[in-house]
């Protein structure tokens, strides 16, 4: 009990009217004072995520006064104007991705014995593909139940042309593989491989071609986009190497370990913008928007059904799995990560929020090791929302059009639909590019997305906080399961954000 609680004691006792009243007062006083501190604290240690919420909710404010009082819609070049401070913040947390995914990587792997990082491994991708198919297997029998697409009617305007990509699910799974290979790092850094079809001339533009896509001719080209998933591959073996080669390895796994421990405290910094960044972002996107008419009708029941999907998988199957292996439950994590998510929303981007998810996970007093792992080949690789996503939009489609699914269709909807999750960048939309390889196993040509185009830009917001937050249980999932065999671990968050008395609890309150 505390010093007001004592007083009222001594005071209650005297039996005084008088006394009574001050008692009343004093201790009135005390839980105001109580209360004050209490939401002085609170508001010290959520500051920034407060402000990063109130950032998104007042972004769409912005958007939709805009787009109403400011007589019609927007030009791209106005809206470009809108977004630029927006623009100006993911180039930042862009710029730090591939030093950090690469030192991080290199540095946890290489910093850790064969053993361990085998076992860590085995543990992650465990997770990884546990949580997906579940995911997968959860969007099959909402869309089956819900069935948002019976009865529609699909898209018949003109812009299907536009839309229209044409592949082969085979080139996209092989260019996959070539791209976990890069031949080139610096390559790497900017471009990865995709494999182009080249139209017959004279043929002719609907789908019904006389050629089939097979007979094209076809070229394989370098795409302006990171190659991800080539530099982690890269990052993994070099950290093998590194592990392999002892003391001799040092100096250099001091070196990577220095440029992460640097990208994290540029991190800091940048995080303090993220209020301010997604405001901007989206009042653009929302001033982009056509109509929000499409949130009504089946395209609101397939919206309805994705998000529904994200809720149930976020915190049901999640945290059923996570308690299955953990044997506590994950809502006091959760919590915790409130900053990554907000922004996760608000970037629609994995590989972007990634810097400021490793920084929360340090902050919860993971183990540094465990973290560069798990996050950053998470955010590559591990994607449920996306997975969920795909398969409900694919079924959709296939309701809208009427076709009957089988069970073999169904099957091969729910692989096609992980593989297109591992193979999406961890940026805006790129779900709905690698769409094109699920639409082909239903038999649907890849301009149908245009179905669901309408609202993709805001489920794409959702489905990448179910991503993230994914990846975030899984580190620390993997980092339950993976202590006592880690040793004493010293984290990056006790050099960079901690200062020496924090340090103790920080050990302390990560092994709770
Ligand atoms: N935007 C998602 C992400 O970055 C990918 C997608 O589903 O389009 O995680």
């Amino acid at each position: 009990m505390g010093k007001y609680g004592a007083e009222c004691d001594s005071d209650t006792d005297t039996g005084g009217s008088g006394a009574k009243r001050t008692d009343r007062l004093g201790n009135e006083n005390g839980k105001g004072n109580r209360f004050a501190a209490m939401a002085k604290g609170f508001l010290g240690r959520n500051l920034l995520t407060i402000l990063t919420v109130v950032g998104v909710v007042a972004g769409s404010i912005t958007g939709v006064l805009l787009r109403n009082f400011t007589g019609g819609k927007w030009s791209d070049r106005d809206t470009m104007y809108l977004a630029f401070p927006g623009e100006i913040f993911l180039r930042m947390l862009k710029a730090l991705i591939i030093p950090l995914l690469m030192s991080s990587v290199i540095h946890a792997i290489g910093s850790l014995d064969l053993s361990l990082s085998k076992k860590i491994a085995i543990r992650s991708i465990l997770y990884y593909t546990a949580t997906t198919i579940c995911a997968v297997i959860l969007g099959m029998i909402l869309v089956v139940v819900i069935r948002p697409g019976v009865g529609g009617t699909p898209w018949t305007g003109d812009k299907k042309e536009e839309i229209r990509r044409d592949v082969l699910t085979q080139d996209t799974l092989l260019d996959l593989i070539r791209n976990v290979f890069p031949p080139n790092l610096v390559q790497a850094c900017v471009a990865q491989s995709q494999t182009f079809l080249i139209k017959p001339s004279n043929s002719p533009t609907n789908y019904s071609a006389p050629k089939p896509l097979e007979e094209w001719k076809f070229e394989e080209r370098y795409e302006n986009t990171t190659n991800v998933l080539g530099l982690v591959t890269f990052s993994i073996i070099f950290g093998i190497a590194l592990g392999k080669l002892g003391e001799r390895a040092k100096v250099l796994l001091d070196f990577f370990e220095a440029i992460s421990e640097a990208m994290m405290i540029i991190t800091s910094w940048v995080i303090w913008i993220s209020p301010l960044g997604v405001y901007f972002l989206v009042a653009a996107k929302v001033l982009e928007i056509d109509s929000f008419a499409d949130l009504v009708g089946r395209l609101g029941l397939y919206f309805v059904t994705v998000l529904l999907g994200l809720t149930l998988h976020g915190f049901g199957t999640l945290s059923v799995l996570y308690f299955i292996a953990t044997r506590t439950l994950p809502f006091g994590v959760i919590a915790q990560l409130s900053q990554v998510l907000v922004t996760a929303f608000g970037t629609a981007s994995s590989s972007a929020t990634m810097p400021i998810t490793i920084q929360t996970m340090d902050k919860l007093g993971l183990d540094p090791r465990v973290t560069r792992f798990v996050i950053p080949i998470g955010a590559t690789i591990n994607m449920d929302g996306t997975a969920l996503y795909e398969a409900v939009a694919a079924i959709f489609i296939a309701q809208l059009r009427n076709l009957p699914l089988t069970f073999g269709k169904t099957v091969a909807v729910c692989v096609t639909a992980t593989a297109a999750s591992i193979g999406a960048a961890g940026i805006p939309q790129a779900g709905l590019v690698t769409m094109v390889m699920v639409l082909d196993t239903v038999g649907l040509p890849s301009e149908d997305v245009i179905n669901i185009i309408a609202v993709d830009w805001l489920l794409d917001r959702f489905r990448t906080t179910i991503n993230v937050m994914c990846d975030c249980l899984g580190a620390k999932l993997v980092d339950v399961l993976s202590v006592g065999e880690l040793g004493e671990p010293i984290t990056a968050a006790d050099r960079v954000n901690a200062e020496p008395q924090e340090l103790v609890e920080l050990k302390h309150d990560s092994r709770m």
